[in-house]
């Protein structure tokens, strides 16, 4: 049974192309964990669990465009876009668009793969997609931004819709990309319509957006501890990668329930701030000026700076800085064996993924049996996705709801999934494994609606 879904990965693996690497070890992760549903022909038929397999991990379709578009020396430049739009079995095709160099079809796969199984766990109709480009927004001017993403735009438009596809943002893309990008799709098309979520507030964009992704990796992290029965986030120190949207509101909502963030990482370095972090400074350096976390160093001299070139051989520093409970923010593949072996020496109790698959495969295995309490990201960072949701809700019924209403259902929605993911684990014998409880609790959703549907 589960040697089906090995030889099935196998199937599909293409030894020429090494972009696809990544993707396969998201897909291995989740399939290869999921054995206890597929142990008996119980909830499925032998039949059944095989198709079911071979339809979910190949995507609907990979969109593949390109984008031209003039910088502000007249010169013409070339990137790719792209748009995987994975699997529409639960709701529209739902998730980001990440602008970065390092974007290609094989991470966009990966993204899109493990968004299908998020979208799932946050229990409304969201199907899964991602995109985006290689383009790199670093260092390019605000026109130079705005002309790419009305470029990326005009090609991508004729695949997206309110009921079909909603893309946000993800790495690379904020409030001010969305604004672009929304503002082109409107001249194209003539509709003021929900087609992006993660729109800023004034027009159209839900309260608590920006925030909810980094909220709910705290108020997952805070109800993962209460059900394991472990000492709750209040006076404990913790430590943080990366500082965009979803670190630096992780560290706001760790302040607030009195938790010391001591820590934030950016491209060229670490922070490690022990009195504690200067909230209001970083979000001006990252939001407001876009620039390097050494700034903070040169403002607050007690805080220590350690550049990528000092991080120790094989290891990130952030993760041997001693800390209760560690929030990996910044991106795929960031926490390593070295990295999990440092955070179970000294004593780390659990780490939440805030970004998409941050720890390596090696990394969740040595932290699973040392019993740190490893909240996976695909339920842990689902906050950013459900306020999306209620973004389309919002948007569908001509409405605004207040801030107060979104963190309340925000704080619902992450609860639920923690004891969703939690019952599940225990319910198929792996009591305390959120990262396998997750993995069936929204393979399961997919699959039984995919076999509802029919084919
Ligand atoms: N990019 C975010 C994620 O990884 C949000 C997606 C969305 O809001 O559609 O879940």
């Amino acid at each position: 049974t589960i040697v089906d879904a090995k030889a099935e990965i196998e199937k599909l693996k293409n030894p020429n192309c090494a972009e696809d690497d990544i993707f396969f070890q998201a897909m291995e992760e989740v399939l290869l964990s999921i054995f206890p549903l597929f142990k008996s022909d119980e909830v499925y038929s032998k039949n059944a669990k095989n198709a079911v397999i071979r339809r979910l991990i190949t995507p609907d379709r990979v969109i593949k465009f390109k984008v031209v578009w003039m910088d502000d020396n007249n010169e013409v430049q070339v990137n790719t876009g792209y748009r995987v739009q994975f699997n529409n079995a639960l709701g529209p095709y739902k998730g980001g668009l990440r602008f970065h160099p390092s974007v290609n079809e094989g991470i966009l796969k990966f993204l899109g793969f493990e968004q299908i199984l998020k979208n799932a766990l946050t229990g409304l109709p969201l199907g899964g997609a991602k995109g985006g480009s290689d383009f790199d927004p670093k260092g390019k001017s605000d026109f130079e931004v705005m002309k790419f993403c009305k470029a990326f735009m005009r090609e991508l438009y004729k695949h997206i819709g309110p009921r079909i596809d909603v893309p946000a943002g993800d790495i690379g893309v904020g409030g001010r990309e969305i604004g672009y990008l929304f503002g082109e799709y409107k001249r194209m098309t003539s509709a003021f319509e929900g087609v992006l979520t993660g729109k800023p507030f004034f027009f159209g964009g839900s309260l608590m957006r920006p925030e909810a992704t980094g909220y709910g990796v705290v108020y997952f992290t805070r109800k993962m501890l209460e059900l394991d029965g472990k000492e709750s986030l209040e006076g404990k120190v913790c430590t943080v990668s990366g500082s965009g949207n979803v670190a630096l509101h992780a560290i706001e909502k760790l302040q607030q329930l009195g938790a010391n963030p001591v820590t934030c990482t950016d491209s060229k370095g670490m922070i490690y701030d022990a009195r504690g972090l200067d909230l209001a400074l970083l979000k001006e350096l990252k939001f407001v000026r876009r620039t390097s976390l050494e700034e903070y160093a040169k403002v607050h001299p007690e805080a220590a700076y350690t550049p990528v070139s000092e991080y120790p051989e094989g290891a990130h520093a952030v993760w041997d800085i001693p800390c209760y409970a560690a929030f990996p923010c910044a991106t795929q593949n960031e926490l390593n064996k070295k990295d999990a072996e440092n955070l179970v020496k000294n004593g780390c109790v659990s780490v939440s993924e805030g970004a998409n698959m941050p720890s390596t495969t090696e990394a969740i295995d040595l932290m699973l049996k040392n019993k740190i309490c490893l909240a996976p990201a695909k339920a842990a960072n689902a906050g950013g996705v459900a306020v999306s949701g209620f973004e389309m809700s919002q948007n569908a019924a001509m409405q605004r709801w207040s801030f107060a209403k979104v963190d309340v259902k925000l704080q619902e929605t992450m609860e639920e999934i923690c004891e969703n993911v939690a019952s599940t684990a225990k319910e198929f014998g792996v009591e305390g494994n959120y990262v396998v409880g997750a993995n069936i609790a929204g393979f399961k959703r997919v699959a039984d609606a995919m076999i509802a549907e029919g084919v």
